[in-house]
């Protein structure tokens, strides 16, 4: 037998974080199955379809306001006018007779704007005695009224295949008056740690162990993503155990994530033991932190196999699988807010690799703002990702930054 090829060396050439992502994005489809289920339960699920307006919302044009619907003719050029109530419409109980010049309907927010009358003026601003009341010159034809279909009109495409159903998707689609909806299959995701020094929680350390903390910070950031979950627990450091493992985890799921094992010495490891399950690259990626990476297939699920060290794996979750899910998932991908602000820290960097520092984005006392680094930017600690709000990006080519300088940043947005 000839020995593995060396997986890692010093010299072989690092991919951009940029080729990683193209490369791995390259890779996914969507997944096939689509559901139909009740509008309630497609909460954080992704639109299988195109949802097109059947009806106008609103149905009708209604007031926006308490008041009065008057012709937008009889508003007075100066001074004032007088109009005759001539009936009450409330939301709901249309008036189905037709206003005169000279007369106005009582109207309710809501109600349906009467035939023959197109401007709500607001009650505030009317003086009524009897049933005659008296408008000012200052208003303008048509205020105060909303149009039917102005929300969404009839034919208009409301919400779009791969749109992530929120809230206000729900009230959209509840306002279309659809009781289902199509929405594609969740994506069925397992993960384990990899580690001999691995403790669960509830386990006693022994010198050298430590607990597993990447199997919670993925659950955390996969959860987020509204994916099945399979959590497969810790996986020591043993041919059979990891076969085994990987074995189970690509019968069950879409996609395989482990956490650690792939760095040099350890990847040639699992590499020997995936050889004949599928086919795995590993990666030397040009970044800091989170160089080495694992992607390939298992069988019929997509592999990812991310760095050992909590911070380098929340990092590379966040480039490269998460949107990978998403597009598995069937999900539109929106690009990423990035704001450029000036940096209270200078950082010492040389061209070659895209770095990722945990920040704090911040406003001073007149309110401008700024970013700054959480401070120790080891990738084992993990304290860094829970008081940063932000990832400061320093891109590929980029050389130091000075104090006040330009930074490009990314903020969580509660993805992290
Ligand atoms: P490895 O990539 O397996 O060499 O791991 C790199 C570093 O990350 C080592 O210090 C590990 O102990 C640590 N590490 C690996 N997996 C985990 C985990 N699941 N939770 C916390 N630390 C880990
Ligand atoms: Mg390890």
């Amino acid at each position: 037998m000839t020995n593995p090829e060396p997986l890692i060396t010093v010299d072989q050439p690092a991919l951009t974080v940029d080729e990683a992502c193209s490369l791995i994005q390259s890779q996914m489809n969507p997944v096939s199955c689509i559901n139909k289920i009740e509008i309630r339960s497609a909460l954080g699920r992704f639109l299988a379809e195109d949802i097109h307006s059947k009806i106008n919302v609103p149905s009708h044009t209604n007031s926006a306001m308490d008041g009065y619907a008057i012709n937008g003719n009889d508003i007075p050029l100066k001074a004032n006018a007088k109009l005759n109530v001539v009936c009450t419409v409330l939301a709901g109980q249309p008036f189905t007779g037709k206003i005169n010049s000279g007369e106005c309907a009582r109207i309710m927010t809501g109600g349906m704007m009467p035939a023959g009358t197109d401007t709500v003026i607001m009650q505030e601003d009317v003086e009524r005695t009897n049933d005659i009341i008296t408008i000012q010159a200052c208003h303008i034809k048509g205020q105060n009224v909303r149009q039917a279909g102005e929300d969404l009109a009839i034919g208009q495409v409301a919400l779009h295949k791969g749109q992530k159903i929120m809230p206000a998707e729900l009230g959209i689609l509840a306002s279309l008056g659809l009781s289902e909806v199509k929405v594609q299959r969740r994506l069925r995701v397992a993960f384990f740690s990899t580690g001999d020094e691995l403790r669960s929680i509830g386990e006693t350390l022994a010198d050298g162990e430590i607990y597993d903390s990447n199997r919670y910070s993925l659950y955390g950031m996969l959860s987020r993503l509204g994916v099945e979950i399979i959590d497969m627990g810790v996986i020591a450091d043993r041919k059979q155990d990891i076969e085994s493992a990987f074995a189970a985890a690509a019968e069950n799921a879409d996609v395989v994530i482990t956490s650690g094992g792939v760095s040099v010495g350890e990847a040639d490891f699992v590499k020997e033991t995936l050889d004949n399950m599928g086919e795995v690259k590993f990666w030397k990626i040009a970044m800091k932190p989170g160089r080495p990476l694992a992607f390939g297939k298992i069988k019929n699920a997509l592999f990812f196999g991310l760095p050992g060290n909590p911070v380098a794996v929340m990092v590379t979750f966040y480039q490269f699988v998460q949107n990978a899910l998403l597009i598995m998932a069937g999900a539109r991908i929106k690009p990423r807010l990035q704001l450029q602000l000036p940096s209270s820290n200078a950082f010492k960097k040389a061209p070659g690799r895209t770095t990722f520092i945990r920040g704090i984005i911040e406003n001073d006392q007149n309110g401008k703002m700024s970013v700054r680094s959480t401070g120790q930017q080891g990738s084992g600690i993990l304290n860094s990702m829970s008081q940063a709000n932000c990832f400061i990006i320093l891109a590929h080519d980029d050389g130091p930054v000075n104090k006040g300088d330009i930074v490009n940043v990314e903020p969580f947005e509660g993805f992290i």
